[in-house]
């Protein structure tokens, strides 16, 4: 099958394997250029594994640490006439490189939300690993349903108390334009919270306790972001802000719990970058295309890879322990809030416009980004050729 890219707004219903794997091989190839991780994690639960910065997690650790990984992921296999998900091929391309590099790499695909596949996960680190002792919350889901109640939550990017307006663009067609987002009602906002706040890891992390799956000394971490103030409306104090402060309610919680066996839980803030999660908030991807410009002229522009690289080599591990703020944060943001690029990205934003999204912004590397997301414009790879898209999970 000839697969070529298929844009519908912020998503792009295709992917393409091979283009997947050469992806997935350049962020290998990053880590095992640099120097190994000293005391590294050894065992790893990735919960979110297949794309973003979950996946740049499990990569960092296995290449850069020699780490076993187990990833749970939620991804949609290929159909006839229509190719996978991008994380299922992201995630074979994983476990083929690992396991040829000798590396312990097992996969779980369902529901992370489901009793059912903490159940799977308990029972593959009791049959091959015994214990893990690092975990990874890296969830980016539109929904959950709740374990317990058996509930649906959606949830929604919406400010809260008042609408907002700002500018933001269809990165798709080019297009400037004025989006005014109407405030979450009081539901949308608890159930927000229940998708994207910390009561899932609190499980996760209770659950291992108490099968005993934690070595001592276990970290855990899960991401979170701030950015600056352009954005606050619809992400720090939207609905996913509120989310992200329950997020980090959880973390000082489970931290309280592991720190009695010597390990800790914290958040990190990454920094805003394209994935197929924040793509679909409105105004981010705006924001975005002018700091990668401001960013990628200073020379401190990184992607995911990057990101949890730095974070595992220089906060968690080679004999660091993480710089909290004053929240008691990590942060791996701390390249793009600087002030000179936070001055230069607001010195911008104001004039952009459809017309000169192209000059003012680095739109074009925005485009770039998004489309290797599914594997397309990747070096190496032949996109006139057959490819394969029915392959099964390993
Ligand atoms: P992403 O969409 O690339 O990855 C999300 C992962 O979660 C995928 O592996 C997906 O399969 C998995 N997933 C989703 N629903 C699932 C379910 N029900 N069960 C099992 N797996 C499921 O997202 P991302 O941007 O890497 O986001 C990961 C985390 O990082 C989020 O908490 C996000 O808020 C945070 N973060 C993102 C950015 C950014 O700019 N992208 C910045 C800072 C923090």
């Amino acid at each position: 099958m000839i697969i070529k890219p298929k844009v519908r707004g912020f998503v792009c219903v295709t992917a393409h394997p091979d283009g997947c794997a050469a992806h997935i091989q350049e962020w290998i190839d990053y880590v095992k250029a640099q120097s190994p991780i000293q005391s590294g994690p050894k065992k790893v639960l990735v919960i979110g594994s297949s794309t973003g910065y979950g996946l740049a997690s499990r990569i960092s650790a296995a290449f850069g640490s020699g780490a076993a990984t187990l990833g749970v992921f939620f991804d949609r296999p290929s159909e006839e006439g229509r190719p996978a998900t991008p994380g299922w091929y992201n995630t074979i391309a994983f476990t083929k490189a690992a396991r040829s590099a000798g590396l312990y790499a097992k996969n779980i695909m369902g529901d992370a939300f489901s009793d059912d596949i903490k159940r799977q996960v308990m029972e593959t680190i009791k049959a091959d690993l015994g214990q893990v002792d690092l975990v990874i919350y890296s969830l980016a889901s539109p929904r959950r349903t709740h374990p317990r109640t058996g509930a649906v939550h959606k949830s929604c990017l919406k400010p809260v108390g008042a609408a907002y307006t700002n500018k933001t663009v269809d990165t798709d067609k080019g297009i400037v334009s004025e989006i005014t987002i109407e405030p979450a009602a009081p539901e949308e906002i608890a159930d927000t919270v229940a998708v994207m706040g910390g009561d899932d890891w609190e499980l996760w992390m209770d659950a291992l306790t108490t099968a005993g799956w934690l070595a001592p000394g276990t970290q855990s971490v899960a991401y979170s972001y701030i950015g600056p103030e352009v954005t606050w409306a619809i992400y720090k104090n939207g609905t996913i802000g509120l989310a992200k402060n329950d997020l980090e309610r959880a973390a000082k919680s489970i931290d309280s719990k592991l720190k009695t066996n010597g390990g800790r839980a914290f958040i990190s803030v990454n920094k805003a970058l394209v994935t197929q999660a924040s793509s679909a908030i409105p105004v981010v991807p705006l924001y975005i295309s002018i700091l990668y410009k401001i960013m990628k002229a200073a020379g401190t522009h990184e992607g995911c890879i990057e990101q949890m690289h730095r974070l595992f080599a220089t906060q968690m591990y080679n004999g660091h322990t993480p710089k909290f703020d004053d929240a008691g944060r990590a942060r791996v943001d701390d390249w793009e809030m600087r002030p000179e690029i936070q001055d230069a990205v607001a010195r911008i934003w104001p004039s952009v416009t459809t017309e000169n999204l192209d000059a003012e912004t680095d739109i074009a590397g925005y485009r770039e980004e998004f489309l290797k997301l599914f594997g397309f414009g990747v070096k190496g790879v032949n996109y006139d050729a057959d490819a394969e898209p029915h392959v099964p999970l390993i």
